[in-house]
């Protein structure tokens, strides 16, 4: 096993928690923040975010194995609200980005209700109080609405390998990158073909002594345009913030204009697929390795990768793209199913996330006590918008079931969630409603037409496996629109889609023992 927490899960010290909060937002990554920042614009002010991790950043403060950086150019991955005029380059570096989060939040002034090593450990809703029982590593409190920004991309997947665990040399996950190991000189095997790896080893194989890379299926890689911003360029977004957006605007509708190819016209990535083969014959000389690494399904099936050094990489002496298929990890290294035994002395985990089974959702318990988990393997993994989901009330996903993107940015769906969530909030204030629950039927139809529109896209028909697809190959990650209709459909808070309960039909719970002072208990 790689490790699965991201640190330490002892809490830090700091204000206890409060009894109750109006909104509790869990995740401290660029949904979590964004929604305690539109939380406190729109004047709430009794939220809490609680992170099991002792930083802000999410998947950004994860990801730092080398050569991690955005797949989208940051002048768009970013928040709306605060543009950064100091991005060094096109295609932003982790540690920027991070650092980017960083000062966002800090400039913020929401950081006092962030608690960081706070895990929470379960959501139960009480039935008869209208609201959230929550259990964390830090102590309870009960919420009135509760605000899933965890993340679809925070729980590495080890790969399901016989003897995975028997292997005595370092193994770690890409997203767990064990810094404290010294991979010079040392023979070396990197476990997947993903965002990850291609980014890892065109860094990693320079130092190492021999590089193993185990591909199970080959990746679509296109050039990476990626260059310096001039002198020029960053003084314009200094000192002319109406540069800088039309840039933004210019990347969000170029990052747009594929939308069709993804969704109803394969046959438009055409050129994206001429790119893909000329990069192959660019960056490899040996027509075997080039056959290796030419996928055998429809461009833009799985995520599209961009690289221009990913092949020149595969093609170094010291590299071998080992294709065969794993059959089973021994103490000393990998065999191979064709009986090939590669000894290394370390194993690089790059086998992606839990995506479609939402690891959060096996510590949610609805209406009932159902858990969303047991909830999404009756149902499939979905939700109304990709927000809320019926037997769950006053629960909204910020990156929630199909909300994913494989062509733009996911600040910008994240934004677009948000706003309909700070939008339900003061709705159920205006109209005093203890709780809002989607319709069971306003939520099928609305996955119902999403899962019908799905059925031409080239996730689903392109012929390959990909984690867009959960084990009925229902695509359960992906929007399959244009972002703009999805910033539209939660432009506000569709009250009309919800059950809501009146505050005055509400039982006020008494108050648990644990939750008296002592002199109210008698002591
Ligand atoms: P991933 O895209 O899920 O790739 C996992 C890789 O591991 C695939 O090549 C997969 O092969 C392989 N694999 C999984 N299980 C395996 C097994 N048992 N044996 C052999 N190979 C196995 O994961 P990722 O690269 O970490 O990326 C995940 C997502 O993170 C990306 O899609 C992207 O959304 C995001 N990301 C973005 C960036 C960026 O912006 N630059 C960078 C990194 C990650 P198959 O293809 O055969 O399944």
């Amino acid at each position: 096993m790689t490790s699965t927490a991201p640190t330490s899960s002892a809490p830090l010290p700091g204000p206890e928690l409060p009894r109750h909060v109006r909104v509790l937002v869990v995740g401290a990554g660029f949904g979590g923040l964004a929604t305690a920042i539109r939380l406190q614009e729109s004047g709430v002010r009794d939220f809490l975010v609680v992170e099991r991790g002792d930083d802000v950043g999410g998947t950004w403060r994860d990801n730092t194995y080398p050569g991690a950086a955005c797949d989208v150019p940051s002048q768009l991955y970013s928040y709306s609200f605060a543009p950064n005029p100091h991005w060094s380059r096109s295609f932003s570096p982790q540690p920027e980005i991070q650092r980017y989060i960083q000062r966002v939040a800090e400039d913020s002034g929401t950081l006092d209700r962030f608690r960081f090593r706070t895990n929470v450990e379960e959501l139960v809703w009480d039935e008869a109080a209208h609201q959230w029982d929550v259990h964390t590593s830090a102590g309870d409190l009960t919420a009135d609405v509760v605000v899933s920004a965890a993340g679809a991309l925070s729980d590495p997947k080890d790969p399901d390998i016989p003897g995975f665990d028997s292997f005595e040399g370092e193994v770690f996950h890409s997203a767990r990158w064990n810094h404290g190991y010294d991979l010079t000189g040392k023979r070396v095997a990197v476990i997947g073909t993903g965002a990850s790896a291609i980014q890892i080893v065109p860094e990693i194989a320079p130092e190492v002594a021999r590089l193993d890379v185990y591909q199970r299926t080959a990746p679509w890689v296109i050039p990476r345009h990626d260059r310096d911003y001039t002198g020029v360029e960053k003084a314009a977004f200094r000192s002319l913030p109406a540069v800088q957006k039309l840039y933004r605007t210019a990347i969000y509708w170029g990052r747009e204009m594929y939308v069709p190819a993804f969704t109803r016209m394969p046959s438009l990535a055409w050129p994206a697929k001429q790119m893909a083969l000329s990069n192959i014959r660019r960056g490899i000389k040996d027509p075997e390795l080039r056959r290796k690494v030419t996928p055998d399904y429809r461009i833009g099936c799985k995520r599209i990768l961009i690289s221009n050094t990913w092949y020149p990489a595969l093609d170094r002496d010291n590299v071998e793209l080992v294709t065969d298929g794993i059959a089973e990890l021994t103490p000393t290294g990998i065999v191979t199913k064709d009986g090939t035994a590669r000894d290394v002395d370390a194993v690089i985990v790059a086998t992606g996330f839990h995506t479609t089974d939402l690891p959060i959702a096996e510590h949610i318990r609805g209406r009932g006590g159902v858990t969303l988990s047991d909830h999404f393997a009756e149902h499939g993994m979905q939700a109304y918008k990709g927000t809320t989901v019926n037997g769950f009330p006053n629960l909204f996903f910020v990156v929630g079931p199909n909300t994913g993107l494989g062509h733009s940015s996911m600040v910008f769906m994240i934004e677009s969630q948000t706003a309909y969530v700070v939008d339900a909030v003061r709705t159920m204030e205006e109209c005093g409603a203890a709780s809002v629950e989607p319709r069971a039927e306003v939520q099928r139809a609305f996955v119902e037409e999403l899962q019908e529109r799905m059925q031409r896209t080239v996730w689903n028909a392109g012929g390959c496996a990909s984690w867009y697809l959960d084990s009925h190959g229902r695509n359960v990650t992906l929007w399959p629109r244009a972002t703009f209709t999805f910033r539209r459909l939660l432009a506000s808070f569709d009250a009309d889609a919800y059950d809501l309960v009146p505050r005055d039909q509400v039982r006020v719970r008494p108050p648990r023992a644990e939750e008296l002072e002592p002199q109210e208990v008698g002591a």
